[in-house]
């Protein structure tokens, strides 16, 4: 089976880190043909992107020996890596490769100094530098280890539009360019190391994909290479029913649907984001998540699939505001939810959840909370006449509230499980202040106050025996 699989920046943060990841593809690339993709070191004490950006920011404020300062420890981190991974003769070699890309960054950032401004082209030449110098570190560990292995640019493969800082990239391209460059590769049996998180338009300059692209850049490389699976190797062991530091007993899930992921991720889990993925879903290709620290574990399979349960996991999502318009005139005013929704969208604010009962005294709608304000004014400039007529009465605003979501594509035409979940919350002395359910019912929300949250947490995973 041909895998593409990903190691995020703590996968890859020090040596021990990387000699696991070194096993991790030696022992997969004896059954599989295996594409790696990884990001920049995330060393405890130095972040790797993180520290570039700073660097490249201090420059245009006319610093111009930040990065001078940081291309030393920046070289360390990585050669002391080395130093403990690879052989003498690899080392030997990686050090004036990673020296000069650090001396060139060094350079530009004089010249940024000099002219005082960062352009987010510019900018996205520096970030993406981690991502460069670990690839080579990565793949001469390989080479050191006994297998063959190339590091590659993903600037010769990803080719993406002009939106530095959070490029798209143009798939038909990519694909060429992909598969020309790596499907030779694999059929020598040489193992690819290819940066995340870096593309380059058309015209050859370099872009990212925004913070944390590693994960997209490797969905991306999944879709075009034609996978059989994508393996994200990060530091759990999977996707959690509950976040375990609310629920010590939450359990990893063993299979999810995309759906039920995206659920999860839009409710604050900490799972792949939908955007990421969405190449590798609209080609039906299955994903994996595991554990880079305890590669024994089988992780989480995430597919068309959802494997068995009803309900599946619970997650919440603090720091919300919950907005009620409501009035006795609302009563079959057409086009009053329009105006509501279009007067929080120009607000900029991000509708959460949305429920109205067929009485339609009031909407209410849960926004985070730092973008209640800015839509509460927005709906007071927009109801201003019906204000006035009494038909609206109030804008009632109460924060801080959280949404409880109970997520799980089983609960579809289960019968009992609202009965469940409420009878649960009564139980526990938690007052529901809203609640909401699609008509997809892979997803029922509810509105509690702050101080109830985690207490609700708890309760629907207990009860639901997730
Ligand atoms: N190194 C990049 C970042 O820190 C990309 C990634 O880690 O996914 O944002
Ligand atoms: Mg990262």
């Amino acid at each position: 089976m041909r895998v593409v699989m990903k190691f995020g920046g703590t996968s890859v943060g020090s040596a021990d880190a990387i000699r696991r990841v070194a096993e991790i593809v030696a022992e997969s690339r004896r059954e599989h043909e295996v594409v790696v993709v990884v990001s920049a070191m995330n060393a405890p004490d130095l972040r790797t992107t993180d520290t570039l950006i700073a660097a490249a920011r201090a420059a245009a404020q006319g610093d111009g020996d930040a990065t001078a300062l940081v291309v030393p420890r920046l070289l360390d981190l990585h050669m002391r890596a080395a130093a403990a991974l690879t052989s003498a003769e690899e080392c030997a070699r990686l050090e004036p490769e990673l020296r000069a890309m650090l001396d060139y960054m060094s350079d530009l950032s004089r010249s940024i100094a000099v002219l005082g401004e960062l352009t987010p082209r510019a900018l996205d030449l520096f970030s993406g530098l981690g991502e460069r110098l670990n690839a080579r570190l990565i793949a001469a560990t390989l080479r050191s280890a006994g297998l063959p292995a190339e590091a590659v640019d993903a600037s010769a493969l990803i080719i993406t539009d002009e939106r530095y800082g959070s490029a798209a990239p143009l798939l038909e391209e990519t694909r060429t360019h992909s598969r020309e460059r790596l499907l030779p590769m694999l059929t020598q049996g040489i193992v690819p190391v290819v940066t995340g998180f870096i593309g380059a338009t058309r015209a050859g300059v370099p872009t990212t994909l925004g913070r944390g692209g590693s994960d997209y850049s490797c969905a991306i490389l999944g879709a075009v290479l034609d996978a059989d699976e994508v393996w994200f190797w990060k530091e759990v062991d999977g996707v959690l029913t509950a976040n375990p530091k609310l629920v010590p007993e939450a359990r990893t899930l063993p299979r999810l649907s995309y759906s039920e992921m995206a659920e999860l991720a839009y409710y604050g889990a900490n799972v792949l984001h939908p955007k990421t993925v969405l190449p590798l879903v609209q080609r039906h290709i299955p994903i994996r998540i595991r554990n880079t620290f305890n590669p024994g574990h089988p992780g989480t399979l995430i597919s068309d699939e959802p494997g068995s349960g009803t309900a599946k996991a619970v997650t919440a999502i603090k720091d919300v505001c919950l907005i009620t318009v409501g009035g006795p005139g609302m009563l079959g005013i057409t086009g009053v939810a329009a105006r509501i929704f279009s007067a929080v969208a120009r607000a900029g604010a991000n509708i959460l959840l949305i429920s109205q009962a067929s009485s339609e005294q009031s909407v209410c709608l849960a926004v985070p909370r730092a973008e209640a304000a800015g839509a509460v004014a927005e709906l007071r400039k927009e109801l201003a006449s019906e204000f006035s007529a009494h038909d609206v009465e109030h804008i009632e605003v109460q924060d801080p509230v959280v949404i409880v979501a109970l997520v799980g594509s089983g609960m579809r035409g289960t019968p009992g499980i609202a009965g469940r979940l409420f009878g649960a919350m009564g139980e526990a002395g938690v007052n529901v202040i809203a609640i909401a359910q699609g008509s997809t019912e892979n997803n029922i929300s509810l509105v509690v106050a702050d101080a109830d949250a985690d207490r609700a947490v708890r309760v629907i995973h207990g009860s639901f025996a997730l």
